[in-house]
């Protein structure tokens, strides 16, 4: 870490911070610094990026250079950069670009968007869309192909459930991927059927692909979809996004947008695996400077819960003859794992099914038995899983235990909350989105949005986590409210915590002094309005490296 002359001299009690050119004093409102030695300042000051100064306005303003400049909060509530810790930011520019299916009511309602949609779509030409979720829909059914194909007969279409881990397709698109009824399902993957065993056009996890790689990439131009998805992400407050997976393609293009500098948005990357984007970074090594972080291999042990390709250990409760899809096997994970741990690599698996969690437990301790810290690159190796939704009461004080982040994302809890109880039963929601029993046992939890699968809002997500309700307030008798959290600890699963599971707690995740100026402006003070109110703060301003990102019109 490069420490400014300004800290140097910062330590000599009343001399002025320093002269140089790129210094920031923020007051006027209040501000959490997330730092139980200093919770509260009136004013901070940054120089050349980093935090130099957190204290009271008078002393600020004593000790600050002449030319500094003094940015008023305008009564607005500062706080340590939010991070979000599991988000796609190629999907959340590409769900910007084009056909976005989010917030589709109705089966009907998708029908007409689609209908829409083909009118202004030059013939023959794919249609490809992304965002239905059907949980909320009455009744809460997967559209089929017979659905599609009432609205667009003539034409393929491909339409991506908002989690991803499903797609419905018409019957053109089933045709020119020669899926019929003798064709098996893929490993990993699920074409779904209808009475008959013809295939009705809903497509699981990896049989997918099967259809996928027919339709054209034409307009998922990566450098367009990373600059409107970071602009989106920088104007909700964002000042770091942790990216869950990256092909070799998509990390060179995020590497070029980082070089670029168009955006001060930091970017902490984890590379998709196996394949040859793992296999590059164990070759490699990671790649790291202040702004773009390649660092870690994003894995799957299973699918959704939404599409019942989550794993579980007892069969669905809403579908008695399925336990859900392992994707990939032991073997495959275990030599990724082991050569992580030799290589200094991350990893990161998402695992959201009870059997998926125990699983990958399982994988982690025999791999950490298997190369012992004195072989490791890296001896405390902060791997994560990502979700980490259902767990077996047994397995939940194995995180800490491991020192196994979970990385969750509470807008799933409150989008799930209409469908997981039928999938689940009663007794196993008691493991379910299990903050607080996690939190509890000792484990960091670092808090994501997994946008574009939601909507990728930190204040949505800082509710969905002291609230468990949905936004309208709605929760179901069985939602284990108990599971709840603080504003301290909202606060902190988008702060120090994700820094944590970025190894970069002592560079961010709080304001004090040496740490870089990162910083998210809200126009009201969630931690103490009513809870309600909180959907309806705003960000205001977004500070990176000691430099305004965004600013409220
Ligand atoms: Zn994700």
């Amino acid at each position: 870490m490069r420490i400014p002359l300004a800290l140097a001299l910062a330590a000599c009690g009343a001399v002025p911070l320093s002269a140089s050119a790129a210094a920031l004093l923020l007051t006027g409102g209040r501000i959490y610094t997330g730092d139980a030695a200093q919770p509260r300042a009136e004013a901070v000051v940054a120089i050349d990026g980093r935090i130099a100064f957190v204290g009271t306005e008078a002393e600020a303003r004593q000790r600050a250079p002449a030319d500094v400049r003094v940015i008023g909060l305008g009564g607005g509530t500062m706080f340590p950069g939010f991070v979000d810790a599991h988000a796609h930011l190629v999907g959340i520019g590409q769900r910007e670009l084009t056909f976005n299916l989010e917030g589709t009511r109705s089966g009907a309602e998708l029908q007409e968007k689609l209908r829409r949609r083909a009118a202004e779509t030059a013939a023959g030409k794919w249609i490809v869309g992304r965002g239905w979720i059907e949980s909320q829909w009455s009744p809460p059914k997967f559209p089929t192909r017979a659905d599609l194909d009432t609205a667009v007969p003539d034409r393929p279409v491909y339409l991506t459930r908002a989690d991803g881990h499903a797609a419905v397709v018409n019957s053109r698109a089933l045709e020119l991927a020669g899926v019929n009824r003798s064709t098996p399902n893929p490993t990993g993957g699920e074409i779904l059927r209808d009475a008959s065993g013809e295939p009705n056009g809903m497509l699981i996890d990896r049989a997918m692909s099967l259809v996928r790689r027919l339709a054209p990439d034409d307009e998922t131009d990566l450098a367009r979809a990373l600059e409107v998805g970071a602009a989106r992400e920088v104007q909700l407050g964002w000042t770091q996004v942790q990216i869950a997976g990256a092909s070799v393609n998509e990390r060179a293009a995020l590497r070029d947008f980082a070089r670029a500098g168009r955006s001060k948005l930091r970017l902490y990357v984890a590379v998709s695996g196996p394949g040859a984007a793992a296999e590059e970074l164990l070759r490699d090594g990671a790649e790291s400077d202040d702004r773009f972080t390649v660092r870690a291999i994003k894995l799957y042990i299973d699918g959704a819960l939404g599409s019942r390709g989550a794993a579980l250990l007892e069969p669905y409760a809403d579908a008695p003859q399925s336990r859900g899809l392992l994707v990939n096997t032991e073997d495959v994970l275990f030599g990724i794992l082991t050569r992580a741990l030799r290589a200094g690599i991350q990893i990161e698996t998402h695992a959201i099914g009870d059997r998926g969690n125990r699983n990958m437990l399982d994988l982690y301790e025999r791999a950490f038995e298997a190369v012992p810290p004195g072989e490791r690159r890296i001896k405390e190796p902060r791997w994560r899983i990502e979700h980490a939704q259902v767990i077996a009461p047994a397995d939940l004080p194995r995180f800490a235990k491991l020192g196994i982040i979970a990385s969750m994302q509470p807008s799933h809890a409150i989008g799930d909350l209409y469908f997981a109880p039928s999938r689940l039963g009663k007794t196993r929601l008691a493991g379910a989105y299990a903050w607080r029993s996690l939190i509890d046992r000792g484990a960091i939890v670092a808090g994501g949005t997994d946008a574009p699968v939601e909507r990728g809002e930190p204040l949505i997500e800082f509710y969905a986590a002291v609230a468990r309700r949905a936004l309208d307030g709605f929760a179901n008798e069985d939602w284990h409210l108990e599971q709840r959290v603080t504003r301290a600890e909202a606060l902190k699963m988008f702060t120090v915590w994700p820094a944590f599971a970025a190894y970069q707690e002592n560079e961010r995740g709080t304001i004090a002094v040496g740490k870089m100026a990162d910083f998210t402006v809200f126009s009201s003070d969630i931690m103490t309005i009513p809870e309600a109110e909180i959907l309806q703060a705003r960000c205001v301003m977004t500070i990176i490296g000691g430099e305004v990102a965004w600013e409220a019109p």
